[in-house]
């Protein structure tokens, strides 16, 4: 039984939050400090993890994001990536990482199967990411990137978190990086997930916006395909054919509509919106010896009390208890 939630959506697609600890800091996401990381106790081990997404599999999940916090703090991911594509019905393993470990765990990943890359470069300013992320790591994000490339990775992609005031002197350099080194660059509207519930709408660069400010220096951008309707991202290509951008608009232009998202928490709760107040938690049937139809029946579950969307321009909107590190971008 495939998971379709109540207004027809088939869901192929599940993030898997493998940590909440990370190695920087950034404001959008995490506190400065005096953080509570979940004991490692708490975590679902790589048996867990697969067996779970075993399970999702054999409900039609085919695509899997590993995504944190970190994902690359936690030791020995490359052996979960291993274990991961060998799942009949898996198709597609992708990661998502603020880059800095990379360099070193580049080629172990790519050799255990992962296909594709998303990488955090929200400027290319040391001054930016120090203001962002609360530490220094810059030139090591940026050796990560083209030790990807080395290592074997075709399509990478550099995602930055659109803030109004931080984000404008970088996103033609950006869109230059992107263009000159063959990488997809997609922006993201700042949403309120940020641990010191600082959000404010004001501080939302629209997509739009940007997209204005990167056609007035590089001419019109063209509407890309859109081979999947679910693509979070619209895409555009630069008129001279050398590149491609994307904008995900959560907050100005919700794209909830065709979403086929699920995700699991580092300690094994299953959500079915990154903004659901509510979770489902395979963790206790996991460790309680249920069986695989018990824990599709908890996936179903999620799946079937999915809201039509999160709501966040609405005056009744609610934000979810965890930040974004808690749950998994
Ligand atoms: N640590 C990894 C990283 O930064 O790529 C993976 C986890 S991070 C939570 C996943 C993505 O969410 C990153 O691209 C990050 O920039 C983005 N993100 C975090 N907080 C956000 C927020 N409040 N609004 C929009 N995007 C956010
Ligand atoms: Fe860490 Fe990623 Fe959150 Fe930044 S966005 S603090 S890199 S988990």
């Amino acid at each position: 039984m495939p998971l379709v939630d109540s207004f027809g959506r088939v869901h192929t697609n599940l993030r898997i939050s493998v940590t909440d600890r990370c190695n920087i800091r950034c404001f959008y996401c995490m506190p400065d400090e005096n953080i509570r990381f979940k004991p490692r106790s708490e975590l679902l081990t790589f048996e867990e993890l697969a067996r779970l997404a075993s399970v999702a599999a054999g409900l039609g999940i085919n695509k899997l994001r590993l995504t944190g916090g970190e994902p690359l703090v936690r030791a020995g991911l490359h052996q979960l990536v291993r274990v991961l594509a060998a799942i009949p019905g898996v198709e597609d393993i992708a990661l998502t990482t603020n880059g800095i470990l990379l360099a070193e765990q580049a080629q172990a990943l790519r050799d255990a199967g992962l296909q594709r890359l998303n990488i955090s470069l929200d400027g290319l300013s040391e001054a930016t990411f120090q203001r962002i992320a609360r530490r220094e790591g810059l030139q090591r994000v940026i050796d990560g990137i083209f030790a990807a490339r080395r290592a074997g990775f075709e399509r990478i992609r550099l995602n930055a978190v659109a803030i109004r005031g931080i984000t404008e002197p970088e996103i033609v350099p950006l869109a230059g990086f992107a263009r000159e080194h063959g990488f997809e660059l997609r922006f993201i509207e700042f949403m309120p997930l940020d641990a010191e519930q600082h959000w404010q709408s004001e501080q939302v660069l629209s997509g739009e916006e940007i997209r204005r400010l990167l056609e007035a220096a590089f001419g019109e951008l063209i509407p890309a395909d859109r081979p999947d309707p679910s693509q979070p991202a619209t895409d555009y290509d630069f008129a001279d054919g050398v590149g491609r951008i994307g904008f995900i608009n959560p907050v100005t232009q919700s794209f909830c509509g065709d979403c086929n998202r699920l995700r699991v928490t580092a300690e094994g709760q299953i959500r079915n919106c990154l903004f659901s107040i509510e979770e489902w938690d395979a963790r206790a049937l996991l460790r309680g010896g249920a069986s695989d139809e018990q824990i599709a029946a908890l996936l179903h579950a999620s799946v079937g009390a999915k809201k039509a969307g999160h709501g966040i321009n609405s005056d009744e909107f609610l934000r979810p208890a965890r930040a974004m590190y808690q749950i998994g971008g």
